[in-house]
């Protein structure tokens, strides 16, 4: 690769490699530990336990089918050319107990879910009786024909087909879907052991900045990055807490950041650079263990990454994003996003990647690597990527155009139109097929 000196000098030496950064940063991070939940809590989250089968799943033997249960050996080689005649001698329900058994010559009207009767071992559909006709012609239901013969177990579902008492059902590190949920309720449980949620503390910075509600006055701007970074924490499972916004000063900062205290990971914005009024550096330097990085990627050069000192023995690790609001989320997306992840327990990187093919340019100034937003389509099983507008850190609105980053390695100075790229697609939902 070549150097990257442009002339910056001093300030290049600490620019690392999108890896590298990554790793520092993932070093901090690991599994937070389990807490006991209510079943649907748990959706989205990693199981801490083996979940292991309480019961039989069915409990017992019951009808796949509306029909008779009766025995097979009473029915060999029924057709409707020699029904076999068999005594009606009771009725049982989904959810009724049978108060009796079927014996030689007799059948149980049966429905499906029902528990199937001792002595029966198969179940005859109605549409394999002469049910119907009985009832169009106003006969009783005392007795029935059986106009196929079955073999023995025919739409009986025997007691643990699905699951056996004792059995390994769900393993630990699973990722509890809709389906698990189901899972874990037909095995009666109401609560289950998974890896908790992060809190994600968040600090918005700047003299500029003005909550959502508020008046702007002249040079002011509202602060999204709260939102958008808060926003990203809900999106991949964390728990965000606001701290609101710290104002440009030593005091101030170390009073917001007080609250820190007890969450898992907190996220600041901005004050990273090197501008007059970048204190965020200076407040996490004498607090904490802070690392301040460039970053070799555009947007989102500089970070902040450490651990910070909240009293006592505790720290907790806090990530610098940049100010920009395009540099904050995709900070927050090559770093925040996979330590969160991590602390739930899950992979930390499982964005799907697709090859796909530039239809607009992408520029590469000085040799970072470049994650372009792009809007991503399939035409006739190809994806194409196209650059959403001007791609300035400031531009927010590109990133709500995008459902992709499109890849410009550092060592190459542009990509264009018809050029093949590597896209992480942020969205991967049905409009991407349209
Ligand atoms: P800084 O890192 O403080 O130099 O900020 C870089 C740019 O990001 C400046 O234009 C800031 O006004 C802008 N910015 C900083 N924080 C926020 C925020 N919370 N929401 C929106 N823009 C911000
Ligand atoms: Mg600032």
């Amino acid at each position: 690769m070549r150097s990257h000196s442009h002339g910056h000098g001093h300030a290049e030496q600490g620019m690392l490699s999108v890896e590298e950064a990554y790793d520092r940063v993932m070093a901090s991070f690991g599994p937070l530990e389990p807490v006991a939940t209510p079943l649907m809590d748990a959706l989205g989250l990693v199981l801490a336990v083996d979940v292991d089968s309480p019961l039989d799943l069915p409990p017992l033997a019951n009808s796949g089918m509306d029909g008779y249960a009766v025995r097979s050996e009473d029915i060999p080689d029924a057709s409707p050319d020699s029904p076999r005649q068999l005594r009606v001698i009771g009725l049982v329900a989904a959810g009724q107990r049978p108060s009796q058994d079927v014996g030689p010559g007799t059948a149980i009207r049966i429905m499906t879910g029902a528990t199937v009767p001792g002595g029966a071992d198969t179940v005859v559909p109605f549409e394999e009786t002469d049910e119907v006709q009985r009832r169009q012609a106003g006969l009783s239901l005392d007795e029935i024909a059986i106009l196929s013969g079955l073999p023995v177990g025919r739409n009986v579902r025997p007691a643990g087909e699905d699951v056996g008492r004792g059995q390994r059902v769900l393993d630990a590190g699973t990722v509890v879907r809709p389906a698990e949920i189901g899972v874990m309720a037909s095995l009666g449980l109401e609560r289950v052991k998974v890896i908790r949620r992060p809190v994600v503390a968040i600090l918005a910075t700047g003299d500029e900045l003005v909550a959502a509600g508020g008046e702007l006055d002249g040079g002011q701007i509202y602060d999204s990055n709260s939102f958008s970074v808060a926003a990203s924490v809900v999106a991949c499972g964390g728990v965000p807490k606001h701290l609101g916004i710290a104002r440009d000063n030593m005091e101030d900062l170390e009073n917001k950041l007080r609250a820190v205290a007890g969450s898992d990971l907190a996220i600041t914005s901005a004050g990273v650079s090197r501008g007059d009024y970048d204190m965020v550096k200076d407040v996490l330097t004498s607090q904490g263990d802070m690392n301040f990085w460039s970053v070799r990627m555009r947007p989102a050069k500089p970070l902040a990454f450490g651990h910070l000192r909240t009293g006592g023995d505790e720290k907790v690790p806090l990530l610098g994003l940049p100010g920009n609001p395009v540099s904050a989320m995709v900070a927050f997306e090559m770093f925040a996003r996979p330590a969160i992840r991590t602390m739930l327990g899950r992979r930390p990187s499982p964005r799907p990647t697709v090859e796909g093919v530039l239809t607009g340019p992408i520029y590469n100034e000085d040799g970072r690597r470049v994650y372009a937003r792009v809007q991503v389509e399939t035409r006739n099983g190809t994806y194409y990527a196209t650059p959403t507008g001007p791609q300035g850190s400031n531009i927010l609105t590109s990133m709500s155009r995008a459902n992709g980053l499109a890849i410009c390695p550092e060592d190459l100075p542009h990509k264009q139109a018809g050029d093949k790229v590597r896209i992480i697609m942020l969205d991967w939902n049905e409009e991407v097929f349209v």
